[in-house]
C-alpha cells in the first residue's frame, strides 16, 4: 500500500530534515518534487494543486524556516495537510437507525462488491455483535446469488434463501420482511454490477433505493483503477447518492491515487478498505494513520489493534508463563509463527512499521518472506509431539524424515533448529516474556 509514493516522499522530506537551515527556495524546490510524486501516484490534479498550495502557504515566509527544526516543521505541515485531504476523521459505518437497517452495496462488476458485502457482514457480526442477513439482488449473473450463499456458509452469516424469477426490488422487499420477522439488525443488499455504468443500472439502483430505503449506500471501487474509481464514485453519487466508499485491492501495488483523491473530489468518505481476498481482510480508513503510513511513520496503532483482535490472548498468556520459566520449545515457536501469519505475515507486519522501506528491502535480500513462515510451520508440523518438546532428540535420521515429510532439505530443518536455539536463548535472557511480537514492538 502506497509503497512507491511513500519511498518518494520519504526521500524528499529526508533531504529537508537533514539540512540545518532552510530557505524559502529550498522549501519551494521540495514542494515541486512533492507535487511531481503525487501526480505520478495518480492523484487528481486539482487535489494535488490545492494540496501543494496549502502546504506552501503554511510553510513559506512564516516561522518555519526560522525555527530550530525547519525540516521537521515542513514534514508536520505535509502530514497535517495529507490528513485533511484524506478526510480528517475516520467515518465508520453508521448503525444508528432502527432495525432492520439496510446497507446497499453498489459498484461495477468485479470490483469486489460481493466479497466486501461478506467482509462487512462478518465484521458487524463479530465486532459489533449485530445479527446480519445478506441478500444478493443480482439476478443478471446466474452464479451471483450462489456466490453470496457460499460466502455466507463460509463465514457463518445467514443469507436470504434464493427464489428464482424474482426482480431485484422484490428480493429487497423479501429481505426486509425476513429481517423484520427474524429479528435481524442489519440487512446487506448486494446489488448487480455491470462492466461499465449504463442507464439501466442506474435506474435499477434508484428503484432499489426507493423501495428498501437503505441507511447506508456504499460504493465499492477497485483502487487499482486509480482515477477511474474516483470518476465512478462521482457518477454513482450524482445518480444514486452514496453515503460512503469501500476501496478494494489496497493490498495490490496500485499507485494510491484513488485513495488519496477520493474524499477531496467526491466529498464522500472512504469508510473501509479491502486488503485481501479473505473475509477478514477489511480495515477502517483512518486518515491520520494512512498519512503516517504514506510518510513512513508506520501505523503502529493499527498493528497493535490487529494484534489485540487476532492473537489468542489465552494462548499468549500461557506461553508467556512458560517463557518466564525459560521454556521455549518448538511447539511455542510454531505458535509464534502462526500468530505472525494471522497478522498478515511478515509483509503485513512490516507494512505497518515505521521506516519500513529500508528494512523490507534488507529482508527481501535475506529471503525472509511469508513463504518462509509457512515452510517453518510445515517443518515443525512434521515432527512428533515428543520431538517438538525435546529438540535434542533430533539426530540425522529423524531430520531426514522430517525434511521428507515437509518437502524441504535437511539444511532447512537445521536452519530452523538453529533459529529456535537462538530464540530460546534470547527468551531465557530477556526473562519476562510478552511473546515475540511484544518483544519486537517493545524493542522499537
Ligand atoms: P463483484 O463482481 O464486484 O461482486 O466482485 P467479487 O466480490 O466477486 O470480487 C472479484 C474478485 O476480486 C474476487 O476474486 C475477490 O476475491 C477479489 N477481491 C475482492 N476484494 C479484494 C481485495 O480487497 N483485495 C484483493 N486482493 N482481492 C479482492
Amino acid at each position: 500500500m502506497f509503497e512507491s509514493l511513500s519511498d518518494r516522499l520519504g526521500g524528499i522530506l529526508d533531504k529537508l530534515t537533514r539540512r540545518g537551515a532552510l530557505t524559502d527556495a529550498d522549501v519551494s524546490e521540495a514542494l515541486r518534487e512533492v507535487r511531481r510524486a503525487l501526480i505520478e501516484a495518480d492523484v487528481a490534479l486539482p487535489v494535488v494543486k490545492s494540496f501543494t498550495d496549502k502546504v506552501r502557504q503554511r510553510a513559506i515566509g512564516h516561522e518555519v524556516v526560522k525555527s530550530v527544526t525547519p525540516g521537521q516543521q515542513v514534514v508536520k505541515i505535509v502530514h497535517d495537510q495529507l490528513v485533511e485531504m484524506l478526510g480528517s476523521d475516520a467515518e465508520p459505518i453508521d448503525l444508528n437507525a432502527p432495525a432492520p437497517l439496510a446497507i446497499m452495496m453498489v459498484g461495477l462488476q468485479g470490483s469486489g462488491k460481493t466479497t466486501s458485502t461478506a467482509k462487512i457482514a462478518l465484521r458487524l457480526t463479530s465486532q459489533e455483535k449485530r445479527k446480519v442477513l445478506m441478500a444478493s439482488l443480482d439476478t443478471r449473473r446466474p452464479a451471483a446469488q450462489e456466490q453470496l450463499k457460499v460466502l455466507g456458509e463460509q463465514t457463518g452469516i445467514d443469507t436470504l434463501p434464493i427464489v428464482a424469477g424474482q426482480t431485484p426490488v422484490q428480493i429487497a422487499g423479501r429481505a426486509m420482511t425476513a429481517a423484520r420477522l427474524g429479528g435481524y439488525d442489519v440487512v446487506m443488499l448486494d446489488t448487480a454490477g455491470r462492466t461499465h455504468i449504463d442507464e439501466a443500472l442506474m435506474a435499477e439502483m434508484a428503484e432499489i433505493k426507493s423501495s428498501a430505503e437503505p441507511h447506508e449506500i456504499l460504493l465499492v471501487a477497485d483502487s487499482l483503477t486509480g482515477q477511474d474509481a474516483v470518476n465512478l464514485a462521482t457518477s454513482f453519487d450524482e445518480r444514486v447518492g452514496i453515503t460512503g466508499i469501500v476501496l478494494t485491492r489496497m493490498d495490490g501495488d496500485g499507485r494510491g491515487g484513488a485513495a488519496l483523491s477520493m474524499r477531496a473530489v467526491t466529498g464522500k468518505p472512504v469508510k473501509l478498505i479491502g486488503t485481501g481476498e479473505k473475509s477478514d481482510a477489511l480495515e477502517d480508513f483512518h486518515p491520520s494513520r494512512i498519512a503516517d503510513r504514506i510518510l513512513g511513520m508506520g501505523d503502529i496503532v493499527s498493528l497493535v489493534e490487529k494484534a489485540a483482535r487476532e492473537i489468542d490472548q489465552e494462548k499468549s498468556a500461557k506461553m508467556a508463563a512458560r517463557m518466564q520459566k525459560g521454556v521455549f520449545d518448538l511447539e511455542d515457536l510454531a505458535e509464534q509463527l502462526k500468530q505472525m501469519e494471522k497478522l498478515g505475515g511478515m509483509s503485513g507486519i512490516m507494512g505497518m512499521m515505521p521506516g519500513v522501506g529500508k528494512i523490507k528491502k534488507q529482508m527481501e535480500g535475506a529471503n525472509i518472506d511469508d513463504r518462509m513462515i509457512k515452510r517453518q510451520v510445515a517443518i515443525i508440523q512434521s515432527m512428533t509431539p515428543q520431538e517438538r518438546r525435546k529438540p535434542d532428540l533430533l539426530k540425522a535420521s529423524r531430520k531426514k524424515r522430517i525434511a521428507a515429510g515437509s518437502g524441504v532439505a535437511v539444511a532447512d530443518v537445521n536452519k530452523l533448529l538453529k533459529m529456535h536455539r537462538q530464540m530460546a536463548d534470547m527468551m531465557k535472557k530477556m526473562g519476562k516474556g510478552k511473546g515475540l511480537l511484544g518483544k519486537m514492538m517493545g524493542g522499537m
